[in-house]
C-alpha cells in the first residue's frame, strides 16, 4: 500500500498519484468528500488516470451524506463504494456491530459480486443463488448474506420517508450548516483550509490556541460544561490539533447559533488567558477527566451494584 501526497488545499495531489500509477497498481482508494471535509475537485480526472492505468477506483463512502441525492458515485468513475448506513441513512452506530451496509459496484466489477443476487426484471425480482449462468463470474457465495436486516429496513424506511428530494435536502442542509459554523467561527478560530467552502464538516486547527496554554483537548472538555458534546478531536491526523465539527442536517438555525455563541465565548476566554476554566474542565459533569489510557488497557467489563444507603423511611 502506498500513500498519495495531499496538496496545500487538502486534496489528492494529482501529480503524485500519476507518478505512482502503473501496471503494478490494482486499485486506489479515495474518500470523497475527503476526511478534511473537502470535495475532491479532480475526482473525475483521478478516476480517468486510474482506469487508464488498468486499475480500479474504490471510494470510501463515509462522507456520502454531504452529496447524497446530488451526486451519483458511478458518474464520478467510482468502481466500488461502501455506504455507511449509520452515517448517511440514520441507522445506529454500533460498537463493533450492528453496523452493516451495501457495497455498490460499477458495471466493470458487478459480474464478480458474490452471490446470492437479487435481480430486478420488468416482471419482478429474481433471486440468483448459484455462481452459474449470468452469475458465472461471481467470486463465491456468501453464507450469511442477510447482514443486519434491521439496519437495512431502517435505512430503507428513512430513504422512503425523505424521498429523492428530501435526501437531496439532507445533503444541502448538512453542507450549509457546516459552512455557517465555519463562517461564524473563522475570525476567532483558524480553519484548517480557509479557502473556499467545506462540505458537511468544518475543520479547524489549533494554531489560534498557540501561546494560550489551552489545548484542543482542554477546549473540547470545556464544551461539556457548556452542555455540548465535544467535536471530533485530533482527527484527521494531518491537521495539527484538529477540531472537526459536523453539525449534520438536523440542527436548526437557532441551535447552531446557540452552539456558535458558546464556542465564541470559550474562544474569547481561552485567548484572554482564562486557563483555569479549561485545564480542570469539565467541572459540571458527573465524571471529570477520565484516564482513557487506563480505561483502554484495563477495561472494567463487569458492572457491580453500588451499595446504596437505606432511605430514612426504611
Ligand atoms: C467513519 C469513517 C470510517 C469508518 O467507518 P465505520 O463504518 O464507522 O467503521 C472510515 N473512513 C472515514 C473517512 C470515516 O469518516
Amino acid at each position: 500500500m502506498v500513500e498519495i501526497a495531499q496538496t496545500d488545499d487538502g486534496r489528492v495531489d494529482l501529480a503524485d498519484l500519476e507518478s505512482k500509477l502503473g501496471d503494478h497498481v490494482a486499485a486506489i482508494m479515495v474518500t470523497n468528500p475527503n476526511t478534511c471535509g473537502l470535495f475532491e475537485r479532480d475526482i473525475v480526472e483521478i478516476a480517468r488516470l486510474t482506469h487508464a492505468a488498468g486499475a480500479y477506483f474504490y471510494c470510501d463512502g463515509a462522507n456520502f451524506n454531504a452529496i447524497v441525492g446530488r451526486v451519483r458515485p458511478g458518474d464520478l468513475g467510482v468502481d466500488a463504494m461502501h455506504i455507511n448506513l449509520h452515517k448517511t441513512f440514520s441507522t445506529p452506530h454500533g460498537g463493533g456491530g450492528p453496523g452493516a451496509g451495501p457495497v455498490v459496484l460499477s458495471e466493470a466489477l458487478a459480474p464478480f459480486a458474490p452471490t446470492p443476487w437479487v435481480v430486478h426484471h420488468a416482471h419482478g425480482y429474481e433471486l440468483v443463488e448459484h455462481a452459474t449462468g449470468p452469475a458465472g463470474q461471481a467470486f463465491g457465495r456468501m453464507n450469511a448474506f442477510h447482514g443486519q436486516m434491521g439496519m437495512f429496513t431502517r435505512a430503507y424506511a428513512y430513504m422512503l420517508s425523505h424521498g429523492a428530494d428530501g435526501l437531496r435536502q439532507v445533503a444541502e442542509d448538512a453542507v450549509l450548516n457546516a459552512n455557517y459554523i465555519k463562517a461564524r467561527l473563522s475570525d476567532l478560530m483558524t480553519p484548517a483550509f480557509p479557502d473556499g467552502p467545506c462540505m458537511h464538516e468544518a475543520l479547524f486547527d489549533d494554531s489560534w490556541l498557540e501561546g494560550t496554554g489551552v489545548t484542543t483537548l482542554d477546549f473540547a472538555k470545556a464544551m461539556i460544561d457548556e452542555g455540548f458534546h465535544p467535536m471530533t478531536m485530533y482527527f484527521p491526523l494531518v491537521v495539527h490539533g484538529a477540531m472537526l465539527i459536523e453539525p449534520t442536517e438536523t440542527e436548526s438555525k437557532q441551535e447552531l447559533d446557540r452552539f456558535i455563541i458558546a464556542l465564541r465565548a470559550l474562544a474569547v476566554a481561552a485567548k484572554a488567558g482564562d486557563v483555569e476554566r479549561f485545564k480542570g474542565a469539565p467541572y459540571h459533569a458527573p465524571l471529570r477527566r477520565l484516564d482513557e489510557t487506563l480505561a483502554a488497557r484495563k477495561p472494567r467489563l463487569r458492572w457491580k451494584p453500588v451499595a446504596i444507603a437505606p432511605l430514612a423511611a426504611e
